[in-house]
């Protein structure tokens, strides 16, 4: 195995995430596409293949670490950008059904090529997630994911109307933003905004990415349940949003 897919192996043996040689070999592919496309159109501005896999592939996998994502489950990214973490999701839960969803349709587009070289079958939204949530997609997805698109507060109300109640949003976010000690972390920050949509923290999850350099970064998993439905007047308008955050 190359270095990339001996990592996710790893990885994934190291935490009871179902993963074949094969599966952990498409990451190799993924890669060397990413590294190709990157060339013309921006999806990282990271530059080692240690970094790409640590921090791109390692980290878009760990919901499965807890086994956050049940079999089947309806998942959107929102502001997935080139598909992350959809694609290292989908690549080893492969029985998800993935939506991915981003504004920027050229970035988009590296997801739509890796599903067509892997043959999945995903649906693709170039639009804003304030906008797309008007064509059918309410309380459509079992699960909602985002990485790195804005702050909890605003991301809430991007992502939690799009929850069925009784699903999950996983917002992956630094773990230095989930303190809850701190009243000016991301996480007490959004605490109002989350009830207001009908979500609840459910709980943060640890997720450490570790270098080959020992250098270590502190990412977690926060975890929303839908617990009501969200009222139809969210997500509002996105200068409102930024504006008046909830
Ligand atoms: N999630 C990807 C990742 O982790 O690599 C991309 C992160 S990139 C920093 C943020 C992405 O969010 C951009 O591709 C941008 O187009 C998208 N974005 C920001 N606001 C959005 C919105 N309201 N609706 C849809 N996409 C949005």
């Amino acid at each position: 195995m190359k270095y990339i897919s001996k990592k996710v192996f790893d990885f994934c043996k190291n935490n009871k995430i179902t993963c074949s040689s094969d599966t952990a070999e498409k990451f190799d592919v993924l890669y060397d596409m990413l590294i190709e496309f990157n060339e013309h159109t921006n999806i990282t501005s990271l530059k080692t293949e240690d970094e790409i896999c640590t921090k791109h592939f390692i980290d878009s996998l760990y919901p499965l670490s807890y086994s956050l994502i049940p079999d089947g489950a309806s998942i959107i990214d929102v502001g997935c950008g080139g598909g992350f973490p959809g694609l290292p999701l989908k690549i080893v839960k492969n029985n998800i059904n993935l939506t991915f969803l981003d504004s920027t349709e050229k970035k988009l587009k590296f997801a739509q090529n890796v599903c067509e070289k892997f043959g999945y079958d995903c649906d693709f939204y170039a639009e804003r997630a304030e906008e797309l949530i008007k064509d059918g997609h309410r309380e459509k997805y079992d699960v909602a994911v985002s990485r790195a698109v804005a702050s909890l507060p605003i991301l809430s109300e991007l992502c939690i109307p799009y929850v069925k109640e009784g699903g999950i949003f996983i917002a992956y976010k630094s773990l230095k933003e989930c303190d809850k000690s701190n009243p000016a972390s991301e996480l007490s920050l959004s605490e109002k905004a989350i009830t207001a949509l009908g979500g609840k923290i459910e709980k943060v999850y640890p997720a450490y990415l570790n270098l080959q350099d020992k250098t270590v970064f502190e990412h977690a998993l926060v975890v929303i349940r839908k617990v009501k439905p969200t009222n139809q007047i969210f997500p509002r308008r996105y200068p409102v949003i930024l504006k008046k955050p909830l």
